[in-house]
């Protein structure tokens, strides 16, 4: 199955992305999880996307768009994916469908995990993130078993820079004006699944997995 999740920053894309990844049994590939990872080796491809990550705007696409076709063409992604992350512009939805259409590919689902603009600073604000592997943990909603380590691999968890109150208030704004298109784009083409993502992660991660049925 391919599949893209929508969603605005924080609601909860990327700690469902893990379940949904780990039952479908495809990789989960998300562009904030492969600049971060840049980022800390400092390579150029980092350095140049975290000065505009810092500011929660976002990396421009031509960077972005080359990246996920590199990830894409990977031998893991022939049986599907779920890309976590991206499109964040119609121009990336476009040439990812582009990219899928010359191998006779198409998205089958665009999950979008839908939380309205009131939930979302209380969850950016409280996520930590493990500095190892990038496991999403929240201080209330979600803690991990020990106090400040990750569950999986016992690494440090940290405030990502970009959760602040004042980048959380840009990135959402971001997201509105460049983002939310993509859900009448994907409507468009049949294959939008809106799931509530207020309730509890199990709950919001049964929806999904009860309206991926209907597609598979
Ligand atoms: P995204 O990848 O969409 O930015 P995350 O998956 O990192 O979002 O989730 C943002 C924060 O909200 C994290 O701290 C996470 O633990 C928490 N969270 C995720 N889903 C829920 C939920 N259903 N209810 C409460 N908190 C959640
Ligand atoms: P995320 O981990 O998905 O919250 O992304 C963190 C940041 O990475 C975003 O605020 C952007 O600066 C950048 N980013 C991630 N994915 C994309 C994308 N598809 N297009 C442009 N920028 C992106």
């Amino acid at each position: 199955m391919k599949m893209v999740l929508l969603g605005p920053p924080g609601a909860g894309k990327g700690t469902q992305a893990k379940l949904i990844s780990e039952k479908y049994s495809i990789p989960h590939i998300s562009t904030g999880d492969i600049f971060r990872k840049n980022i800390s080796e400092k390579t150029k491809l980092g350095i140049e996307a975290k000065k505009y990550m810092d500011n929660g705007q976002l990396v421009p696409d031509k960077v972005t768009i080359d990246i996920v076709k590199d990830r894409l063409t990977e031998d893991d992604c022939k049986e599907g994916f779920l890309l976590d992350g991206f499109p964040r512009t119609v121009k990336q939805a476009e040439a990812l469908d582009e990219f899928l259409n010359s191998a006779d590919g198409k998205i089958d689902a665009a999950l979008l995990i839908d939380v309205a603009e009131e939930f979302i600073l209380e969850r950016m604000t409280g996520r930590r993130v493990c500095s190892s592997c990038g496991a999403s943990y929240h201080i209330k909603f979600n803690p991990s078993k020990i106090d400040g380590k990750c569950d999986l691999c016992n690494g440090d968890l940290i405030q990502r820079k970009d959760d602040t109150e004042a980048t959380v208030k840009e990135r959402l704004d971001v997201y509105s004006k460049q983002t939310q298109p993509l859900i009448n784009y994907y409507k468009n083409q049949n294959v939008l699944l809106k799931i509530e993502g207020t309730k509890e992660i199990s709950e919001v991660f049964d929806e999904i997995c009860n309206s991926l049925k209907a597609i598979k």
